[in-house]
């Protein structure tokens, strides 16, 4: 991540083209004009765990912007305004801006209002969300629709850079992509041991290039020798946690301000080994994506690859899944964040929870909190909270 911020501010210095782009989107896009990727969720998590996000949303919402709103945007607005270093999460207007609603519709309000302050040209992707009675048909219309979009999307990048669209340079960088997403996954297969080799700290922190650098070489290696490593903590039965007793899956985006708060789990000998966010990144999950598939078809890839992101998961199919991953990973209960700031991560989980305890039996909790507004979490209360969800667990049936 250290290279990431460098090669961003190295592009600065140099007057390269730089693009803001919101996760989801491809940025796979960007690699292939060389044009340097800059996600501002990403620098919005820098200035939580640098302890001063709570300063900039606050300043953002000096400007009008609500107390509701997601704290991101806020952020980013904040630090923004503040002029903050790019060690504290500051960044700079970019050369143009591409943003898809892959995820939430915040996304392009959000970059609708910054593209709008900083005159900076903003290309924004329309991704139809799959829903439970969504057909076949449909879907191979919403296909169509956003890989439609994707080509424009080349032009007018190759328009603002006076650069050709280079195929070769698209299959070499979605390639790169999805070997580093392919590491992701093995790690998360050996994830599925017990006693699990890899917590949530590790996960946590280790997310981050799959959205700011898919299409390099260098985060491969990294992930490479995470894989080895876990691979080796594996064989050799070495866990996360020395006497790990409950195996646990957190849903939603965790706290980056307070990211130590996971370790008081450990006192009841209970590791998070599965995240459907930090998985979610792994992006090429829809089976039809193989290696061949996406050499021969980079824009294709692109496209589908929002197409089938986690998040946009309506509930039969998120139920389905999670009911995979309890099996899988021998998950023995759930902590689901009712994240403040975010309602895809909110959305739906009181239904989800019923839903799994009926279905499955699995003891879960919904928390209160936000992933970058300190004002919304309230430790004492989690830490209770979480004191009866163990005494709930310890109560049911391990399996
Ligand atoms: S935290 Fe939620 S609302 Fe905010 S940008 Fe991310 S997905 Fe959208």
């Amino acid at each position: 991540m250290g290279r990431h911020y460098l090669a961003i501010e190295q592009a600065y210095r140099d007057g390269t083209p730089t693009a803001w782009a919101t996760s989801g989107t491809s940025v796979e896009m960007l690699y292939t004009f060389d044009v340097q990727p800059i996600l501002p969720e990403n620098a919005a998590t820098i200035s939580a765990a640098q302890k001063v996000s709570k300063k900039y949303i606050e300043s953002a919402e000096d400007l009008g912007f609500s107390y509701d709103l997601c704290s991101y945007f806020k952020t980013n607005v904040g630090a923004m305004q503040n002029n903050a270093p790019i060690d504290l999460g500051g960044i700079n207007p970019p050369t143009f801006m591409v943003a898809a609603d892959v995820i939430c519709d915040t996304h392009v309000k959000w970059f609708q209002v910054q593209s709008q302050r900083y005159k900076v040209p903003l290309y924004i992707i329309d991704v139809p969300h799959v829903t439970s009675n969504t057909t076949n048909k449909q879907k191979e219309y919403y296909q169509l629709y956003v890989e439609e979009q994707m080509l424009e999307l080349r032009d007018w990048i190759s328009e603002i850079t006076k650069k050709e669209y280079n195929e070769e340079k698209s299959r070499e960088v979605i390639t790169n992509s999805y070997e580093l997403s392919e590491y992701w996954i093995k790690i998360f297969e050996l994830r599925k041991a017990i006693p699990c080799p890899v917590s949530t700290k590790d996960t946590f922190g280790g997310l981050f290039p799959l959205f700011t650098m898919p299409g390099l070489k260098e985060p491969i290696r990294v992930f490479k020798k995470m894989y080895q490593e876990t691979q080796e903590r594996v064989d050799n039965g070495i866990g996360a946690l020395e006497n790990e007793q409950y195996r646990l899956l957190f849903s939603g985006i965790p706290f980056w301000y307070n990211l130590k708060f996971f370790s008081i789990l450990e006192q009841w000998g209970a590791i998070i080994v599965f995240e459907p966010y930090t998985y979610s990144f792994g992006k090429f999950l829809d089976p039809s994506m193989s290696k061949e598939y996406i050499i021969n078809n980079p824009i294709k890839a692109m496209a589908k690859i929002m197409l089938s992101f986690w998040y946009i998961y309506d509930l039969e199919t998120r139920v389905r899944e999670f009911k995979r991953v309890i099996k899988e990973w021998k998950i023995d209960g759930l902590i689901l964040h009712n994240n403040l700031s975010c309602r895809p991560n909110s959305c739906g989980l009181y239904d989800l929870k019923q839903r799994l305890m009926e279905e499955e039996g699995i003891p879960s909790i919904v928390i209160d909190s936000d992933m970058n507004d300190p004002r919304k979490m309230n430790e004492e209360i989690l830490k209770n909270r979480l004191e009866v969800f163990m005494e709930i667990l310890r109560k049911s049936e391990k399996r």
